[in-house]
C-alpha cells in the first residue's frame, strides 16, 4: 500500500547513505519521471546517484547546506537543478531529513525531491516582467505616480521628481504632502481632477498650472485613471505627467504673434480689425460711439533714414508706449504698420471726450525723448472717424479715419482732425460749394498764381510753379487747400487739373514766344490724374500749346509717389519719356524708403515747408534738411527748399548746397501779369 501511494506521488522520496555517492537505499517510482533513470540505476553504485544527477553547478552548494542543516539536526529545504538522464536540466525542491543513530552519529538522509522547472521559470518570467517595468518606470520621460484620494503620493518615478523640481521620489513623497494645496497654482483644479476620475475613471490631457518645489510655475498634462480592486472598490489613482511647459509658451508665443506686432508688442491689424466689429456690435447695443483714430507720425520717415533704423524702432517703441498711457483699458492701440497707429476707443459718449484724448495724445507724442543722450523732438498727425456716424464697418472708419488724418497733414501737421469735420467745410455749407465748383470751370472762375523758383547758385530766376486761385462770387478768393480735397472727392479735379495743365503750358509758350529767357513751369498733380491716362492728356497738351516739354515740370506728393509704387513706377516712366521734368512735393512728410527712391524716374526732390521753417529753431529739422539734400545728391537728383521765409533759413540752405529756393521771401504766388515782370527784370 505504501509502495502504491508513493508511486502516485508527483515526485520521488529517498533514503540514501551520507556517503561520498550519497548511495540510495531507497528510491520511490518518481524517481523514473522525475529524472528519466529507473530505480535500478540508483541501486548499487549504479549509473545514477542523487550526486551524479546533480547539476554540477549546484552540487557543492548543495552538500554544504545539507551537512550544515543536519549537522544542526535541522530539516533541510532546498531548491536547485538536476540534470535528467536525457541530458534536460530541471528544477527541482527538496526538504530532507538526517536520520541518527543511538549514538547520534547520522546515518542517513531522508527526504522528498520535486519538479518545480515550471514555478521557476514563472518565477523568473515575473522578474523579468517586473524589471522590465521598473525600468520603464525609472527611466521614463514623463512623470509616473500613483496618488490617494486624499491628495499625496504612494509612488513616483525619478522623472515625476525631476519635473517638480525634488531631487528624487522620495523627497517628493514625503515634500509633497498635500497635491491640492501644494500643486496646483489654481487648486480647483484637484477638484476639477476629482470630479473627472469619480465621473469618468480616467481624465485626459488634463492641462494645469503647477507649483515646482522652487515655486516655479510650469504647465503638466496629466493622463491619469482610478486604480480599483476586486469588489470595485476604489484604491488609488495612477497616472503620468508631462511638462508641457515649452509647448505652452510656444502656443502662446504663436498666438501672440499671429494677433501682435513683433516691435511695438501692440496688437497688429488683424486684431484691431476684430476688436472694431466687437466695439461697433457692443455701441450699437449701448447706444455710444466709437472713436478710430489714425495717428501718424510727422517725422519718422526722416529719422529712420537720418538717424538708422534702430533710432527709428526705438522712437516707434516709444511711441507705442506713450500711446497706450494715454487710454483706458478697454481701449485698443494698436500698430497699422509703419508709422501708423490706430486707436480704437469704445463706449463714447460725446465727442468732447474724444477731443481730450486726442490733445492728451498730441502732448504726449510731442514730448522730447531722449536717445543716445540727444534730445529730440516728434508730432504726430491724427485723424478720428466716428461710429456710427463716419461709417458703419470697419473699412469705412478706418478709410475715413485715414484721410482725416491725411487732412490733419496738410493743416500744417500736429493737430488732429475729425473726419465729417475735415472738410472745413460741412453739411450743407460743403453740399453748396460743391455745386458752386462744379460750375467754377465753366463760369471761369478758376485763375492761376505763379511762384518764383530761385536758383541759389547764381539766384537766378529758374520756373515758376503754378497754384490755382478760386474765385467764388459769393465767398471770394477760396484757398486750394479748401477745395482741392472736395474737387478730389467729388471726381472734379480730374478736369480741374486738365485745366491747369493747358493754362499754364499756354502761359509758359505765351512768355517764351514773347521772348523772354525760357523758364520751368511747375505743376501740381492730384493721385486722381495719374489714373485718368495721364500721359495722353499731357501729350496732348504739350502739343497743343506747343510747349517743349523740358519746359514743364510735375510735381506729385511723396505719398502719391508711393502709393502702389510699381504702378506709380509704370506711369512715371511714360511720363519722363515725354521729355518733362517729375519732382517730389512735400518731401519728408511722407514714407518713402530711400532705397526705392532710386527706382523712380523723378528729378527733383522738394523739401516740406515744415522743415524749412523750423530749420533755425529746431535741430532736428536742421539735420534732416541736411541729410534730404545730401541724400538727393547722391541719388543725383536735384533739390529745393520750398517756403523760404527768412534769410537765416536762406543762409543755412546755401551753405548745405540746396540748389534752389521757393518761397514769400522771394515772392509770394502772383497772377501772371506780375510775374511776367519778374520775368522781364530777370
Ligand atoms: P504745395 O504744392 O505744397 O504748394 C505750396 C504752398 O505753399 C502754396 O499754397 C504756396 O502759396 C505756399 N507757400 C509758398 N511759399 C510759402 C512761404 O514762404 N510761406 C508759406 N507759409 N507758404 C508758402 P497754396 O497755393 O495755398 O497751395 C496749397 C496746396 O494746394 C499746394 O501745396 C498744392 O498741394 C495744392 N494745389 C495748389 N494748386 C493746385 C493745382 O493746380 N492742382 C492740384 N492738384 N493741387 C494744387
Ligand atoms: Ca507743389
Ligand atoms: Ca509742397
Amino acid at each position: 500500500m505504501l509502495e502504491t501511494m508513493l508511486s502516485n506521488l508527483d515526485g520521488m522520496v529517498y533514503r540514501c547513505r551520507d556517503d561520498a555517492q550519497w548511495s540510495i537505499e531507497f528510491i520511490s517510482e518518481g524517481c523514473v519521471k522525475l529524472t528519466g533513470f529507473q530505480r535500478e540505476d540508483f541501486m548499487d553504485e549504479g549509473r545514477a546517484s542523487l550526486e551524479s544527477i546533480t547539476h554540477p553547478e549546484d552540487r557543492l552548494w548543495v552538500r554544504k547546506r545539507i551537512g550544515v542543516e543536519t549537522a544542526k539536526k535541522n530539516r533541510f529545504e532546498i531548491e536547485y537543478r538536476i540534470v535528467r538522464a536525457d541530458g534536460e536540466i530541471r528544477w527541482v525542491w527538496e526538504r530532507g531529513v538526517g536520520i541518527f543513530s543511538d549514538k547520534d552519529e547520522l546515518q542517513a538522509l531522508e527526504g522528498f525531491i520535486q519538479d518545480i522547472t515550471e514555478r521557476k521559470q514563472a518565477e523568473v518570467a515575473l522578474r523579468e516582467a517586473e524589471r522590465r517595468y521598473r525600468s520603464i518606470f525609472e527611466n521614463a520621460i514623463e512623470g509616473v505616480f500613483q496618488s490617494t484620494m486624499d491628495g499625496s503620493y504612494l509612488a513616483v518615478n525619478p522623472a515625476l521628481a525631476r519635473i517638480y523640481g525634488y531631487a528624487s521620489p522620495e523627497k517628493l513623497i514625503l515634500g509633497l504632502s498635500d497635491i491640492r494645496q501644494q500643486l496646483y497654482v489654481d487648486p480647483q483644479r484637484r477638484a476639477e481632477f476629482m470630479r473627472l476620475m469619480a465621473q469618468h475613471g480616467s481624465v485626459t490631457n488634463f492641462e494645469s498650472r503647477i507649483y515646482r518645489r522652487d515655486g516655479e510655475i510650469i504647465w503638466i498634462s496629466e493622463n491619469a485613471r482610478t486604480v480599483t480592486d476586486s469588489i470595485g472598490k476604489l484604491q488609488f489613482y495612477e497616472g503620468t505627467v508631462e511638462d508641457i511647459t515649452k509647448r505652452k509658451s510656444h502656443e502662446a508665443e504663436m498666438r501672440h504673434q499671429a494677433t501682435h506686432d513683433v516691435l511695438t508688442g501692440l496688437p497688429n491689424r488683424a486684431m484691431l480689425n476684430s476688436h472694431l466689429q466687437q466695439s461697433m456690435q457692443s455701441a450699437q447695443e449701448s447706444d455710444s460711439i466709437v472713436a478710430v483714430v489714425f495717428v501718424d507720425l510727422d517725422q519718422f520717415k526722416l529719422i529712420n533714414d537720418s538717424l538708422g533704423h534702430q533710432v527709428g524702432d526705438e522712437l516707434l517703441r516709444t511711441v507705442a508706449q506713450r500711446l497706450s498711457s494715454c487710454v483706458r483699458e478697454t481701449d485698443m492701440v494698436a500698430r497699422q504698420g509703419g508709422d501708423e497707429f490706430v486707436l480704437v476707443l469704445p463706449g463714447q459718449q460725446d465727442q468732447a471726450s474724444v477731443t481730450e484724448v486726442m490733445q492728451r495724445i498730441l502732448d504726449v507724442v510731442a514730448r522730447p525723448w531722449m536717445i543716445r543722450e540727444k534730445e529730440f523732438h516728434v508730432t504726430c498727425s491724427i485723424g478720428v472717424s466716428l461710429y456710427p456716424v463716419d461709417g458703419r464697418d470697419v473699412e469705412s472708419l478706418l478709410k475715413n479715419a485715414d484721410s482725416a488724418m491725411y487732412r490733419a497733414k496738410e493743416d500744417g501737421r500736429n493737430n488732429f482732425q475729425y473726419f465729417s469735420q475735415s472738410m472745413d467745410v460741412q453739411g450743407d455749407d460743403r453740399l453748396q460749394m460743391l455745386v458752386s465748383l462744379r460750375r467754377a470751370l465753366e463760369l471761369q472762375e478758376f485763375e492761376l498764381y505763379y511762384q518764383p523758383k530761385i536758383s541759389l547758385a547764381d539766384g537766378s530766376l529758374i520756373g515758376a510753379e503754378a497754384l490755382i486761385r478760386w474765385h467764388d462770387p459769393v465767398q471770394g478768393m477760396i484757398a486750394p487747400g479748401k477745395f482741392i480735397p472736395l474737387a478730389e472727392e467729388a471726381g472734379l479735379i480730374v478736369p480741374i487739373g486738365e485745366w491747369v495743365l493747358r493754362t499754364a503750358c499756354a502761359q509758359n509758350k505765351a512768355w517764351q514766344d514773347a521772348g523772354l529767357s525760357p523758364v520751368s513751369m511747375a505743376v501740381n498733380l492730384s493721385p486722381h490724374q495719374l489714373n485718368h491716362d495721364l500721359a495722353t492728356v499731357v501729350a496732348q497738351v504739350l502739343s497743343e500749346t506747343g510747349l517743349d516739354a523740358g519746359w514743364l515740370e510735375l510735381e506729385l506728393t511723396e505719398n502719391v509717389v508711393m502709393k502702389d509704387a510699381e504702378k506709380t513706377i509704370a506711369s512715371l516712366n511714360t511720363l519722363k519719356a515725354l521729355g518733362l521734368q517729375i519732382s517730389v512735393d512735400d518731401f519728408g512728410t511722407g514714407y518713402s524708403s530711400l532705397s526705392y527712391l532710386r527706382r523712380f524716374p523723378v528729378d527733383t526732390l522738394k523739401i516740406d515747408q515744415s522743415f524749412v521753417r523750423e530749420i533755425s529753431n529746431d535741430l532736428d529739422s536742421a539735420a534732416i534738411v541736411k541729410a534730404i539734400i545730401s541724400l538727393a545728391h547722391t541719388l543725383n537728383l536735384k533739390v529745393i527748399a520750398e517756403g523760404v521765409e527768412t534769410t537765416g533759413q536762406e543762409q543755412f540752405l546755401r551753405e548745405n548746397g540746396c540748389d534752389a529756393v521757393q518761397g514769400y521771401l522771394f515772392g509770394k504766388p502772383m497772377p501772371a501779369e506780375e510775374f511776367l515782370r519778374l520775368l522781364q527784370a530777370s
